[in-house]
């Protein structure tokens, strides 16, 4: 049982306290009419968690009332995925379909006790007698049919005296309700169509609304957990079980926030289309945001049911970034995939000085994981090394191999350059390279002095693989339709090389490429004559971030000349800039002059200073020409001076202002930047944050003072960054302390 219980477990623990129930039976009621995506893994992890939590039951019910779409391929896709996150149903997987003749009873039921009527209205003026949220409805004329001429058009709508849509079953409640889902709600339909169960025994299908609440009662069911748009049916549910007068105990909806992603779409008509269209190669493409999507692309039940976890039972919508679940799947890999070499674009590499061969013994987790086990890596003469990882002309914090820089062979040795071999066009075919053999990993007593340790393979010993890399499916953040989709989702590289221990062992599915990230041998393509991997995510990228950071200091070091110095000085003692900011701008005439001209324009130098060594700075090194000029920047530095927007924010401005050319005033206005710093707006956010995450609020009290941070970080992601975080900073410590 989880130590901080969430909305739902505390009503739960309630009514079972109460003795309202005796057990807790929840249910997980998917529609057979695609396969399940991470959304239903939080439905699935939140009613069998909470069944399992109380030693009560979750049933798996198939809510199958709607022929045309259904059928049993997708029954088996729910059945496998909710076996996969390692939940049971018990005996049996329960059918909406089984409960059709007791509905049809029900509904005979409400029939004769003047609750329900045959409606003979087509579509549209249903739809137009309805009203609208501000006028009332009005009531059809058949609604005054007797109770035995209802009884009778019943019948013989079930018998298939009619057509489709030529009759209606609704209930009779109220045309003027404000909760529009009460307006004589639909029952029973007819439709002729084929059902995958119960075949041509039925032509009336029953509507959600009203088999939902029942098949709930026929099933025992205590708590009906639905997502948040099902608010405005719950009334109805009530009625319909509280007008029939059934036996208690009886259930009761709760409903929770819906889990939305981005960069992910998360409806199953949309998802069905990349399927139909083969955009995707199915259901199960490693891309799909679908569990048999995420389970082929190597995910574990493990992460996603973590994930879950994560994410936490809220009752207001928001949206989760995806690369939530992509820590998950890393944070689960790095403590049990071993650690292999793979290299994905090969180049050869001739050890000139290196004769015969010898295997080396090679632990499969570094010291800090607690798994043993390792392999025997083969070395030799001849072997494969990452193209990316020898550069001729290296850029600055470059720390692999150059003509003048040796570099480790992970496990292995140091080597160095000696030759650089290139074909008719210039391209670098091969290198011949020095060993050094007193280098050797573990016992190096060379002395030499590498940065860095890089992957191989031993060419003769190395076995080719495919290897499907994969980035998101979708290229925008919230994307609506199938026009977002990124037509780089899927990179496939046919002549990647790994070491022989991959293919070798038959223990380990999962592994991390040195360097790569984590990989899956594909459950369904792979064989040991034709490996095939899936990329399941990328490491942490560190190396752009290295690069940065050592460069920095790079040019720290390099002494400034005498007209820097004196700029610095002045930047640093009379401005009052920080020293990083200081020397960068005191290196760079083109920066400083720039400098220079904003401040003639508005007074704040360390605003001012920020966006041009940090923004600025940046979009030279990419474009060398700049499509705004000191005005732009004074403007944006203005907006941050006046709290107008948070220095947060005027990174995005900025970026805006460089794709757009528009001034940082339009941008802000268009895009509605504008800082929050109204505590009466702030206070609500914060307080949501902090009964969301009481575990945490617990942990601030126990001296954890780290804490902080976090909830600065949630409200800052609340309001997408708008919050001002000094008047944040001031109530979240206010209320924290009274917490106390
Ligand atoms: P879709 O809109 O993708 O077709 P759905 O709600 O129609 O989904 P159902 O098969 O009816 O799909 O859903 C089964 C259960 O899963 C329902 O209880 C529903 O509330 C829940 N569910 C569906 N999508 C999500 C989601 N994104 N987050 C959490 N729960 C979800
Ligand atoms: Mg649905």
């Amino acid at each position: 049982m989880k130590k901080n219980k969430d909305f739902l477990r505390i009503i739960v623990e309630n009514d079972l306290k109460t003795g309202k129930y005796k057990e807790v039976i929840t249910r997980f009621p998917p529609e057979p009419n695609g396969f399940p995506h991470i959304g239903h893994a939080k439905a699935i992890y939140i009613n069998f968690g909470i069944a399992k939590d109380f030693n009560g039951h979750c049933n798996l019910r198939m809510d199958d009332t709607d022929p045309v779409k259904e059928n049993t391929k997708y029954v088996e896709a729910l059945k496998n995925s909710v076996k996969w996150l390692g939940f049971d149903w018990g005996e049996k997987v329960y059918f909406t379909s089984d409960y059709f003749p007791k509905l049809y009873n029900y509904a005979k039921e409400l029939i004769k006790m003047g609750k329900a009527y045959v409606d003979s209205l087509n579509e549209d003026e249903i739809k137009e007698y309805r009203g609208t949220v501000t006028s009332a409805g009005k009531r059809s004329k058949y609604a005054n049919r007797s109770i035995e001429e209802n009884l009778e058009l019943f019948d013989r709508m079930r018998k298939g005296d009619f057509k489709d849509g030529e009759h209606i079953l609704r209930a009779k409640i109220d045309m003027s309700a404000s909760n529009m889902k009460m307006r004589d709600p639909l029952l029973y339909r007819i439709r002729h169509a084929y059902h995958f169960r119960t075949k041509d025994e039925w032509c009336i299908y029953p509507m959600y609304d009203f088999a939902h609440p029942l098949s709930d009662y026929i099933e025992g069911v205590t708590h009906s957990i639905c997502t948040l748009e099902f608010e405005n049916n719950r009334e109805l549910y009530d009625w319909i079980l509280d007008t029939l007068e059934l036996k208690p105990p009886r259930p009761y909806q709760y409903e929770f926030a819906r889990l939305d992603m981005n960069y992910t779409m998360m409806s199953k008509r949309k998802l069905l289309e990349l399927v139909e269209k083969k955009i995707v190669s199915g259901w199960d493409d490693p891309r799909m945001p679908t569990i048999a999507g995420l389970k082929r692309r190597g995910y574990t039940p493990e992460s996603i049911l973590n994930f879950c976890e994560q994410i936490g039972i809220a009752k207001a919508n928001s949206i989760v970034d995806v690369s939530q679940l992509e820590f998950c799947i890393r944070d689960d890999l790095n403590k049990k995939a071993p650690r292999v070499m793979c290299v994905l674009n090969p180049l050869k590499v001739t050890i000139i000085n290196y004769e015969g061969s010898e295997e080396i013994e090679a632990s499969y987790y570094p010291k800090n994981v607690a798994k043993e086990g390792s392999r025997k890596v083969p070395f030799s003469n001849t072997i494969y090394i990452e193209k990316d990882d020898f550069a001729e002309n290296s850029p600055k914090g470059y720390f692999r191999l150059t003509p003048t820089q040796p570099v480790r062979l992970k496990h292995a040795y140091i080597i160095s350059c000696e030759e650089v071999i290139k074909d008719k066009e210039g391209n670098i075919i091969e290198i011949k390279a020095k060993y050094y053999p007193e280098s050797k990993s573990g016992q190096d007593k060379s002395g030499i002095k590498v940065k860095s340790a890089i992957q191989w393979v031993s060419q003769k010993e190395a076995r080719k693989v495919e290897v499907r890399v994969y980035d998101r499916l979708f290229k925008s953040e919230n994307p609506k339709d199938i026009k977002d989709i990124n037509p780089n989702s899927l990179r496939i590289i046919k002549n990647a090389f790994v070491e022989p221990a991959v293919i070798e062992n038959k223990i380990y599915e999962r592994f991390q490429f040195e360097r790569e990230g984590y990989f899956y041998k594909d459950p369904i393509d792979y064989s040991e004559e034709n490996p095939v991997f899936n990329k399941i995510v990328g490491l942490k990228d560190s190396w752009t971030k290295k690069k940065k950071i050592s460069n920095d200091k790079k040019e720290i070091k390099k002494p400034l000349s005498k007209e820097e110095k004196k700029i610095f000085e002045r930047y640093t003692n009379n401005l009052k800039l920080n020293y990083k900011i200081a020397n960068i701008l005191s290196r760079d005439k083109q920066l400083s002059k720039l400098f220079e001209e904003v401040l003639s324009m508005v007074n704040a130098p360390i605003s001012v200073a920020n966006i041009i060594a940090n923004e600025v700075a940046k979009e030279l090194k990419i474009s060398k020409t700049l499509n705004f000029t000191a005005k732009e920047i004074a403007q944006l530095a203005q907006m941050i001076e006046s709290k107008t927007i948070s220095s947060k924010i005027s990174k995005q401005v900025f970026e805006k202002m460089v794709k757009s050319g528009k001034s940082p005033k339009e941008i802000v206005e268009e895009n509605n930047l504008t800082q929050i710093s109204d505590p009466a707006k702030l206070e609500p956010i914060i307080d949501e944050v902090i009964t969301k995450f009481p575990e945490n609020v617990i942990k601030y009290k126990e001296g954890n003072k780290k804490i902080f941070g976090f909830f600065i970080g949630q409200i800052l992601k609340a309001t997408n960054g708008k919050a001002n975080p000094k008047i944040v900073n001031e109530i979240i410590l206010k209320k924290l302390k009274n917490n106390e």
